[in-house]
């Protein structure tokens, strides 16, 4: 999608620190680290939200979880990472492009949300 950061980010048009790229997705460290990890991983097509997807794109959703372990290792996460997919208004999504946080480093990330 001509309009969409992420899209423009995985072509190379918006420069990005890239922490890995294949056929079907594309990592980039977080502008805004929250963690001492904090890489997203977002596929290469646009595709808005988990809220989104279809059957079709059983492979690139595996894809972005099977990487995951790899990326939160070689990036300071060795003991374990948090995985997110904030989703649409209730999940407090802000770039309408399918992105998986991963967070972690050699703390515990923390509780899982806070309590309303
Ligand atoms: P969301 O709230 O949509 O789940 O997360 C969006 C994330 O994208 C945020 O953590 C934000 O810091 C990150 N982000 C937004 N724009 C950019 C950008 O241009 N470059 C990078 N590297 N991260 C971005
Ligand atoms: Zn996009």
């Amino acid at each position: 999608m001509s309009d969409c950061i992420f899209c423009k980010i995985a072509a190379g048009d918006i420069p990005s620190k890239k922490a890995y790229e294949d056929d079907l997705v594309y990592a980039f460290h977080d502008i805004h680290p929250l963690r001492p990890t904090h890489v997203l991983v977002i596929p290469r097509q646009h595709i808005a939200s988990l809220a989104h997807v279809s059957a079709a794109d059983e492979p690139v959703l595996g894809r972005l979880l099977s990487v995951a372990q790899k990326l939160a290792a070689e990036n300071g996460s060795t003991d374990g990472f948090r995985a997110i997919i904030n989703t649409g208004r209730v999940g407090g999504q802000e770039v309408p492009h399918l992105h998986l946080h991963i967070l972690g480093g050699p703390e515990p990330v923390g509780p899982m949300v806070k309590k309303v």
